[in-house]
């Protein structure tokens, strides 16, 4: 077999076979097939999309490119969540301790930020000490401990996607359902899971801009998922703004905790409680969304989430100070407002300019290699919905770096709109995809 002619087949729409998928991805991997040749591929597939087999041929492929792991000596089901990205979404924070609390695994491996996203492993990397990098034996000590882990992508899960995705980045075919849909389920399959809830995103700050496009995404993974005999349930909810109030790596961490507190927003409060009830559904502790939401409020009310939390910050070697004092989390030195230049209703706050925003400050990168600030970020005092006077604090910049912030306030000049009449609300969680 050979690659170019592999490509021309895509290149002309026809179906590719396992055998040539498998080719290509373990050629790739192993550094047989050039960067040249797949990146032609991405975005012949771009062009001419895969098919539903072809694309679970793809992602088996990618999925055994590296260490996949089984866990079968755990004797729970292995549940994790999995969100597509977006602006201030630190679910995965707050659902994997309140899960842990019951008699379920979640083995949860998460990614970095890139462009306007933020990425679990550095929000948690923002707790001093606090150690993402974990090896397998401690990853697997700490999840027969606790119930749960969490580590970041190492080079050993899915190696095929870690060098597919850098590519994609930068040859403009990450946005393409198959591929996408192959990415992230060879990641999560690799976790050695029995059941996966995944969070799609639509809107301004998500991936899909579109309801449509997402729900599409969302259907292809519950159906990646299903034929690989795992159950799997796909949230599609909304991302036009961001997710609660804060943005920035420690920042998000602090919220995260104050819904743990039982004091978060009300949005990340419910968004949390559905994926966190669905997870323990899937897990068989819960017979139903409803019992699963109640059981996930009840350790948030006694303290049990929290505790959880905090011991997982210390055994992967983080600060625990951080749950009663966020003075112990990196804080940025300097604070600047931005003031709402009208009266009216928020009927806007562009989840991807306020991402971009943060970004710029120093919460995101643009290219994986880039240094992150921890410290830095954004707090909204609005959300779409509310009434504001003229000159009220839509926002509050904290940040070290004048320039960068000079340069953020432009982005946020465009992200609110406000309009005289209050907005029509749309519910936050749009659509449920697949069988509890
Ligand atoms: N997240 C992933 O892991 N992969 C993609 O392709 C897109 C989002």
């Amino acid at each position: 077999m050979r690659a170019v002619d592999i490509i021309q087949k895509k290149k002309e729409g026809c179906v590719l076979s396992k055998e040539e998928i498998s080719f290509l991805i373990q050629g790739f991997t192993q550094n047989h097939i050039p960067e040249y040749q797949m990146s032609a591929f991405l975005m012949a597939c771009c062009f001419k999309p895969l098919n539903f087999q072809e694309t679970l041929h793809l992602t088996q492929a990618m999925l055994h490119s590296g260490k996949t792991f089984d866990f079968s000596d755990i004797p729970f089901k292995k549940i994790d969540k999995h969100s597509t990205g977006g602006v201030g979404d630190k679910t995965s924070i707050i659902i994997a301790p309140i899960v842990a609390c019951y008699d379920v695994a979640i083995p949860m491996i998460s990614g970095r930020g890139l462009g306007h996203t933020g990425g679990t492993v550095d929000k948690l990397e923002s707790i001093p000490g606090f150690k993402m990098n974990l090896t397998f034996e401690k990853f697997q000590e700490t999840l027969k401990a606790l119930h749960f882990s969490m580590m970041g992508q190492t080079q050993d899960i899915a190696p095929a996607d870690a060098k597919m995705y850098a590519l994609r980045d930068v040859t403009a075919t990450v946005e393409c359902i198959p591929l996408i849909a192959a990415s992230i389920m060879s990641k999560k399959l690799a976790e050695g899971i029995d059941g996966l809830v995944l969070d799609v995103k639509f809107g301004y700050g998500a991936f899909m801009q579109k309801l449509k496009n997402a729900t599409e995404l969302a259907k292809w993974l519950v159906k990646i998922g299903e034929s690989c005999g795992k159950k799997t349930i796909a949230l599609v909810t909304d991302m036009n703004q961001p997710l609660g109030y804060k943005i920035g790596n420690s920042l998000e961490v602090e919220e995260s905790i104050d819904v743990l507190k039982d004091q978060g927003p009300k949005d990340l409060i419910d968004l949390s409680l559905t994926l966190s009830g669905t997870m323990l559904t899937l897990g068989g502790v819960a017979r139903s969304l409803k019992e699963g939401i109640s059981l996930s409020q009840k350790v948030i009310s006694n303290g049990k989430a929290l505790q959880k939390f905090k011991e997982l910050i210390q055994c992967q070697g983080g600060d625990e100070r951080v749950i009663d004092s966020f003075s112990y989390l990196p804080s940025a030195k300097r604070t600047s407002e931005f003031l709402s230049p009208k009266t009216g209703f928020v009927t806007q706050v562009n989840a991807r300019k306020i991402g971009r925003a943060a970004s710029i400050l120093g919460c995101g990168r643009e290219t994986v290699t880039d240094a992150i600030d921890p410290s830095v970020g954004l707090i909204l005092h609005k959300k779409v919905g509310d009434k504001i006077q003229k000159n009220d604090i839509l926002l509050t910049l904290r940040y070290n770096d004048e320039k960068k912030c000079a340069a953020s306030m432009v982005e946020l000049t465009q992200a609110f709109e406000i309009a005289p009449k209050k907005p029509h609300l749309t519910p936050l969680i749009q659509k449920v995809l697949g069988k509890l």
